[in-house]
């Protein structure tokens, strides 16, 4: 089969090394890919948010499958595009993207679907929304309705920040994001992250993991993209999972379906756990990064063959082959990273670092030119190990962290501590 992956980023580039150890793979093409996904696949410059440039491409390389990686192509319709063109895609309409798109739908689909959630009140009116807040007090949860990459959710520990951040919504902070703002109930516990395969009618649940939002040791610092992830995460129990899918995911996907948005892709379900019972905080319609990294690390090669079955809607006769392992990533980020950074120092030791099921360095942001890698971005590496525990995976994620000669670069030297 010739397959094409959407996206350049260490999610990306671990599907693509999943995808390789599957014989079914004749062909695969990233686009457009980074330093390191072009030393395993061929790379093409390509618009990603153009569905009808990316069909044209599908049909001029004999593509048979598209994975779609990130969700902004997602919620731009291109996996609607390439479906209307004929092509097998793994990742769910524009109208089902929605779930991540929307907060305001992702919390009526809730109320239809009874899945437990923080309490809320969706606004269109800065006065309306104030009047809420001091109606409810603090800790409370303001958030842009709207993709603001991560930074349209303000945790207000005072009335005070809480009135505000509304007012800094409604005056335009997060552009469109923001001309809609959701409030919600403050909820304590720990936050996990539950996978999921749903091809509009079967889940399938496809692992937990953990992140580490916080730059620094110890979950302090600023928030980033994450910088660092494991799996499985033990917080979320066999029993604590199954009562996220009967509660929660499977009533939404049903819901889904009743309104005729059926839901195809990987969902990935944020829940908050206290006292055994989980909540959803959020979902995304893409795998997280760096959470796909120890995903794709602890599935393999069969990670190809049950986005087919998703995507081709023969999820119910699919299993995953569970394997008692521990994977860990360690995101090493540009020196001021989540702040302000420099592009351009080189990276050595990368090429004498095994390569093989149990080690692999996932490039998140780098360019090559004349044999030498460079940073060309905030997160660069994802330095991905498993083992037999998540203190084995840890140690061999370290050792290779420490043979990277890269004095501009750093890492958080405490990932998987909670699980530890
Ligand atoms: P991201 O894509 O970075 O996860 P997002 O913009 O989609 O962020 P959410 O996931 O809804 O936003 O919120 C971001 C973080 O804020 C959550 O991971 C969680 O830690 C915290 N949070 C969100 N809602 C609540 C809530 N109701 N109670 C407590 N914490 C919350």
């Amino acid at each position: 089969m010739n397959i094409l992956i959407l996206g350049s980023g260490g999610r990306e580039h671990s599907l693509a090394w999943a995808t390789l150890q599957n014989p079914k793979c004749d062909k695969l093409i990233v686009a457009p890919g980074n330093a390191g996904i072009a030393k395993i696949a061929d790379c093409a410059d390509l618009d990603i948010m153009d569905g009808g440039a990316v069909a044209v491409f599908c049909d001029d390389n004999n593509i048979d499958f598209v994975i779609v990686g990130p969700e902004a192509p997602l919620a731009a319709g291109v996996a609607d595009d390439l479906r209307a063109a004929g092509y097998t895609v793994f990742g769910p309409s524009a109208a089902a993207a929605a779930l991540e798109a929307s907060k305001a739908f992702t919390k009526e689909i809730c109320d239809a679907a009874r899945a437990p959630t923080a309490a809320y009140g969706h606004f269109t009116d800065a006065d309306a929304a104030r009047a809420h807040v001091k109606a409810h007090g603090a800790p409370i949860v303001i958030k842009a309705d709207g993709l603001a990459a991560g930074k349209g959710v303000i945790i207000a520990m005072t009335e005070d920040e809480a009135l505000s951040a509304v007012d800094t919504m409604f005056e335009g902070a997060f552009g469109d994001a923001g001309a809609e703002v959701v409030i919600e109930e403050f909820m304590e516990g720990e936050e996990a992250s539950f996978f999921v395969l749903c091809d509009g009618e079967t889940v399938l649940p496809i692992g937990t993991a953990q992140d580490h939002k916080r730059v620094g040791d110890g979950d302090t610092g600023p928030n980033t993209g994450g910088m660092g992830a494991y799996s499985p995460a033990p917080v979320l129990t066999d029993a604590i999972a199954q009562r996220a899918l009967d509660e929660i995911v499977r009533p939404c996907m049903a819901e889904m379906v009743r309104r005729g948005i059926p839901y195809q892709g990987v969902l990935y379900a944020g829940l908050m756990i206290r006292d055994g019972a989980p909540r959803l905080v959020e979902y995304n319609v893409r795998f997280g990064d760096p959470e796909c990294q120890v995903l794709m690390m602890r599935l393999g090669a069969q990670a190809f063959d049950l986005m087919h079955a998703t995507a081709d809607g023969r999820l119910a006769d699919a299993r995953v082959n569970w394997a008692e392992d521990h994977a860990i990533t360690v995101v090493m980020a540009a020196d001021g990273y989540p702040g302000s950074y420099e592009k351009g120092s080189v990276i050595g030791g990368l090429d004498a670092l095994p390569e093989d099921s149990a080690n692999m360095v996932f490039h998140a942001g780098t360019t090559r030119a004349e044999g030498q890698f460079r940073a060309a971005g905030g997160r660069v590496l994802n330095v991905t190990a498993r083992g037999a525990s998540l203190a084995e995976a840890q140690a061999r994620a370290y050792a290779m962290v420490d043979r990277i000669d890269w004095p501009e670069g750093f890492c958080r030297r405490d990932i998987g501590w909670r699980a530890l």
